[in-house]
Parts: C-alpha cells; structure tokens; sequence
C-alpha cells in the first residue's frame, strides 16, 4: 500500500493542465471543534449561470441540475466525508466514462462563448453528464468541480489522475496517523499529529497546503468565537423578550445618529448585542478541504478503525472500544454491531453443547413415553422445566455439568 509517488509526478499530477484546472469554486468551510463538525457553504456561482441562462420563472422546488447542494450549507462530522471520499469506488465509475468519453470527444465541437463562465458552465455540463457517477461518487468530488478548458480525452485523463493521486494519499494518512490498528504496538501512546511528522519524514511530498481565512462579523448566523458584552444586564434583558425592548428603545436620533444617519435602534443593537465573529476558511479545490479536514481530525487526535464486518473506516469514539461500525451495510436491516452481536450468539449456542444435550435426553425421554414407563403429564412437565434449563445454560446461568446432572437425575 505505502508506495509513495515521486516529487515531481505528484507536483504534475497536481497542478492542472492547459485543459483542466482543480481549483475553481470558493467553498467557505467553517469549523465548530467543540461539535465535531463542518459546515460548508457551497459557492452559488453556477445558480448566477443558470439564471443568466434561463430567464423564466423556475418551479418553487427547482434544483439546480449540475449542482444541487449550490448555495446551501452542507454540515458533517469532522472525518466523515474524507473517510467517504477514501473509501469511494471512484475507479469503477472511471473506467466507463473513460469508455464513453473516447467515443464522445470524437465528435467534439469547438464551443466560441463570449462569457467566460458560460464557457466553463457548458464545458462542465457535457462532462458531468458523461461522468455523471464520478461526480456523484462523493459530496466531495461534487461540491468540487473541475474547471474546464477545454473538452476533451486528455483533459478527463488529467482529472482522473488527479482525483485517483489524492485517493492514494488520503488512504495513506489515513492507515498511518489515525488508524488504531495501524503497527498497534510500535506506534501505541503516540498520537495522531505525531505520527504525521512521522510521515512527513518518510514520504517524500506532504500535503502541506496554504489557505485563506476569511473573518466576519455576523449579527445573525452562528459563529464560531463567542464575544464579549459590555452591557450585561441589558443583554439579559434583550433575551428574554427582544420585541418588547426595541420598542421601548424607539426614540429621536441623538447627535452620533444624526452625523452618521443612523438608525437608533442600529445603535442600541450594538449596545446590547454582542456579535460573533464567524472565520472561515476558504476552500478552492478538493485538495483544500481533504486537507482542511485531514488537519481538524489531527488537532482532534481522533482514531479510527476498519470495521471488521463491513471492512470500512469509522471513527472511534471516546474511550468505547469496539471493532464494528454503526453502518446498516448494504441489504441488511441491522448495523455492523447488531450483526456482530448476533453473529456471536450464534456462534456461542453452536459451540455450547446444551442443545445436543437437550436434543439427546428429548429423544430418550420421548421413547419412554412412548412405551409407557413415563406419563404423559410427567413428560409434558420435564420438557418445560428442560427447555428453561437448556436455554439457562446457554446464556451460561447454568454450567454444562450442572446442566447434564439434572437432566439425567431427573426421571431417577
Ligand atoms: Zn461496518
């Protein structure tokens, strides 16, 4: 698995092509550590598009068609989606909108947009709609598109390359910094940021990246700073019935107000409102947030374990050890740890010899009804009272000796 790829190919593989570019949208990423979660607001750049495309009135439920989740604010635990984007079957989608993009791009037309962005949009359309399980393979992949120049075979070869080069790296870091199974012995006691200097030590390109933050001021909205109040009373005041105050704070515009022509109750606002800042990270390209996420997940020191059921990645959480995950895998009705669980009383009744013993005496008795040395009421009695014993040993109230010293003691 640990095969690293050589500088400069990871670099090219990396920095786009004349045809493509992996750095297009401005995702704002902000993080709540204290919840565990990400919130993305994802760029609406292709909405302004659409609508310059098609002026009528769109349908109160309208989606946009490339791109659904544009506009929204899409949250997930810290670790989840970089764990989906690893364990993503991106590869099987690949191989068939490679087939299907080597007969299309014969065709090709040389599209002459005057508006750069139509430009882009078209492009993306005609590729997304032939790499339709690509792009929807992930949330990641999606909310990320590339940005194309130019339609073509190459181009969809670059973007395959690229998105299959953060797969590998992300597998990687994933096995060496957070999996608690990962040398368990060699590496116990150290954690998850450590082991990344580790790795930063043996491969020969980290995924170190650079990104902007951005701060705002937000009087609405959640923040991710609380601030401080000068006025607390006031702020208490203001919670408990915000309607009732601004009314009583209606009033002429003093000499600040009057300079500034500012509404007094803007003023008193501030006064009693304190506003949080609201820093966010602005994410351009998948790189950005895998890494984004890959760096929380480090400051969180989280570990993580391939689930022995269903063979995937999941978090660890707190001290609770466990081997199972809590996915309904694929065409089942239980989770990993309910299959577990009952996959291991299975197994317990199959190796506790009660049933045979049960099984056994059940047959000897029944022989003794039937030629009359035992009677049918006495029978009826040993079978219920048999049946608790038998499942009491199971669930191991009862020892297999006790068991089979009753069982036989029982008709004398
Ligand atoms: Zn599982």
């Amino acid at each position: 698995m640990f095969e690293f790829t050589a500088k400069d190919k990871y670099r090219k593989i990396r920095e786009g092509t004349d045809e493509v570019s992996f750095s297009y949208l401005a995702n704002y990423v902000s993080v709540d550590l204290d919840k565990r979660e990400l919130a993305i607001a994802v760029d609406d750049h292709f909405i302004d598009i659409e609508e310059k495309l098609d002026e009528d009135e769109k349908p109160e439920d309208w989606e946009h068609p490339l791109l659904p989740q544009a506009g929204m604010v899409v949250t997930s635990p810290v670790g989840e989606q970089l764990i989906e984007f690893c364990e993503a079957d991106i590869e099987q989608h690949m191989k068939f909108t490679l087939s299907m993009m080597s007969i299309f791009s014969k065709e090709e037309k040389k599209t002459e947009q005057k508006d750069q962005y139509l430009h882009y949009y078209d492009n993306y359309e005609y590729f997304a709609g032939i790499a339709e399980d690509v792009m929807r393979s992930n949330l990641y992949v999606h909310i990320f598109p590339p940005l194309i120049y130019k339609r073509s075979l190459e181009m969809c070869k670059a973007y395959f390359l690229y998105l299959r080069s953060l797969q590998k790296e992300y597998r990687q870091l994933l096995d060496f910094c957070f999996n608690a199974d990962f040398y368990k012995e060699e590496l116990a006691g150290i954690t998850a940021a450590s082991r990344f200097t580790l790795y930063c030590e043996v491969a020969p390109v980290a995924p170190i990246r650079s990104m902007n933050i951005s701060f705002r001021f937000l009087r609405s909205g959640f923040g991710n700073a609380s601030m401080p109040v000068r006025d607390k009373q006031a702020y208490e005041e203001f919670k408990k019935n915000p309607a009732k105050k601004l009314q009583i704070q209606k009033r002429e515009p003093n000499a600040f107000e009057q300079r500034f022509n500012i509404n007094p109750i803007q003023t008193e606002l501030a006064r009693i409102m304190p506003v949080p800042i609201v820093s966010s990270y602005r994410c351009q390209s998948l790189d950005e947030i895998l890494y984004l996420e890959f760096e929380k997940m480090l400051e969180l020191d989280m570990q993580i374990k391939r689930c022995k059921n269903c063979n995937r990645y999941f978090i660890l959480k707190g001290n609770y050890q466990t081997e199972y995950c809590d996915r309904i895998p694929d065409g089942e009705t239980q989770n990993c740890q309910a299959i577990s669980a009952t996959a291991k009383y299975a197994q317990k009744v199959k190796d506790n010899p009660a049933l045979a013993i049960f099984n056994k005496s059940y047959k000897r008795y029944h022989a003794r009804l039937k030629v009359g040395s035992v009677k049918p009421d006495a029978f009826k009695k040993w079978k219920y009272e048999a049946v608790m014993m038998r499942d009491r040993c199971l669930d191991e109230e009862v020892t297999v000796e006790e068991f089979t010293a009753w069982i036989d003691g029982y008709f004398g």
